[in-house]
């Protein structure tokens, strides 16, 4: 169990896309000089992947075979363009191609194929289980280390997680229409949090925070707290 003098060794930040969980974990991460951990890019690469070789999205048993075999590397960030890690596949670097609107768009029903879960949740766990981590998924506290020491779920409305995706996009100097966005993040919650296997859900013993209520600060703070 934490105590004042050991924070949580294992912390789990699970909640729906856009809701502030990287921003959180990164700066706990570094806070505690923990390894960050956003597990969102796995299922990210192999939608990117899968696109790359002109795979059909839906034809799980395709995209399933290239979970299992790909390695994707995530090590620590070796450029200051505001990346929280590098994304390696295949020697490439793809860090920002999983950010691409076409991923962002195919990204959930890759990641809700049994097979491609299975094989990316192995991986995930077995980095989690070394400890002194800070993961960030969907699923973490969940269904790929339930044991976490503490666990966060952050939620905010679909409105606002909208809003701050909106103003990212902008922010990198590149278009964007909040209204299709929203529908995106709509449409991503529902496929993320209906389907079958390890469903968008808190753990029960998550602690909720809702980020429509706080700020960045705000949150990061009482996360502090409860570490300590
Ligand atoms: O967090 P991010 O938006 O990058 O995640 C992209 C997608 O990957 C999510 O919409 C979800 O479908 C999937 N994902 C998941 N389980 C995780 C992390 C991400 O299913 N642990």
């Amino acid at each position: 169990m934490p105590n004042q003098k050991t924070p949580p060794n294992i912390i789990a930040i699970d909640g729906p896309a856009a809701s502030g969980k990287s921003t959180l974990g990164r700066r706990l991460a570094d806070a505690l000089a923990y390894l960050f951990f956003d597990t969102g890019v796995m299922y990210r690469a192999v939608t990117w992947l899968a696109l790359q070789r002109g795979l059909d999205v839906r034809d799980e048993s395709a995209v399933a075979a290239l979970a299992e075999e790909t390695s994707i590397d995530v090590r620590p960030p070796s450029q200051e363009d505001g990346r929280a890690c590098d994304v390696i596949v295949n020697e490439d670097d793809i860090t920002w191609n999983i950010r691409r609107p076409e991923v962002d768009a195919n990204v959930s029903v890759v990641a809700a194929y049994p097979g491609v879960r299975t094989a990316l949740t192995a991986q995930q766990r077995r980095i989690g289980l070394r400890g002194r981590v800070v993961m960030v998924g969907r699923d973490i506290g969940t269904v790929v280390l339930p044991e976490a020491d503490l666990k966060i779920y952050l939620d905010a409305s679909a409105e606002k997680r909208a809003r701050r995706r909106y103003e990212e996009i902008i922010a990198r100097g590149e278009k964007a229409d909040y209204d299709e966005i929203l529908q995106k993040v709509i449409q991503r919650d529902r496929i993320d949090s209906t389907r079958a296997v390890a469903p968008l859900r808190p753990a029960e013993d998550a602690i909720i925070l809702d980020s429509d209520k706080l700020d960045a600060d705000q949150v990061f703070e009482r996360v502090k707290e409860l570490c300590e």
